[in-house]
């Protein structure tokens, strides 16, 4: 049974939207240097028009076949897709033909799938701030080198850089040591200034750290439904 007293999907965008204004201006920041991307994983094409009817425009997906669906379903709407999920080589051409950002480019073989002399897609390098490999992003030793591939493909724009906090330490000391890396990136690709970083629980701590990209699920969407 709905709980009518729960807020709906309308008073959980505005109460983000006004915590992510409160949070920017609390940092000296203006709130129209941070866009949020909605991540909509899991849930139906339904909700992401519904989201597009309350003002959104920046969506997130993970998972590229589900990501393909809803692109296809929503084109007569005027969204921006966001990849913010791992990238196989082999879907890399099929994910850059309807995704605007793919944040998620994190080894020099997946720039090379993702290279074209066609057209040009805009992407972020994910920074792996664990020292399990398994949840994506190039380590930090191997940072610059990515840079430079990034710089030197065709038909990528660098951004700038994305990562995910890691369970295990304070999410605004995660955010500091990301903004350093993109000061370090930054002296190699000066227009690459943007960092993605913060989302559901931690998405303050990350505008107080620089962040320009949250990728906000949850704390907008509602759990995600059950999947299988
Ligand atoms: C699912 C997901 C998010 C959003 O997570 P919430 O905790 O629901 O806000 C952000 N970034 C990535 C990479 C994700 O996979």
């Amino acid at each position: 049974m709905t709980d009518l007293n729960a807020p709906g999907l309308a008073e959980r965008l505005e109460s983000v939207r006004s915590r992510v204004a409160a949070a920017a201006t609390a940092s000296g920041r203006s709130p129209s240097d941070i866009t949020t991307i909605v991540v909509t994983k899991f849930h139906p094409a339904s909700l992401i028009s519904e989201l597009h009817s309350l003002g959104v425009h920046d969506v997130g997906e993970n998972r590229h076949q589900e990501a393909q669906a809803k692109a296809a379903e929503l084109s007569d709407l005027d969204l921006r897709w966001h990849f913010v999920g791992q990238v196989q080589g082999k879907k890399a051409k099929q994910i850059r033909s309807y995704a605007d950002v793919i944040h998620s480019v994190d080894r020099s073989s997946l720039v090379d799938s993702l290279a074209s002399s066609e057209s040009t897609v805009d992407c972020f390098i994910q920074v792996n701030l664990t020292d399990d490999a398994a949840r994506g992003g190039v380590a930090e030793p191997e940072l610059d080198q990515l840079v430079e591939s990034v710089l030197a493909a065709d038909g990528l724009r660098l951004l700038g850089l994305m990562a995910v906090a890691p369970l295990d330490e304070e999410p605004r000391r995660a955010f500091a040591r990301v903004r350093q890396l993109g000061e370090r990136v930054r002296s190699l690709a000066p227009d690459a200034s943007l960092l993605s970083m913060g989302m559901s629980h931690d998405f303050e701590d990350a505008i107080a750290e620089g962040a320009t990209h949250l990728r906000i699920g949850t704390a907008i969407t509602g759990n995600r439904p059950v999947h299988g």
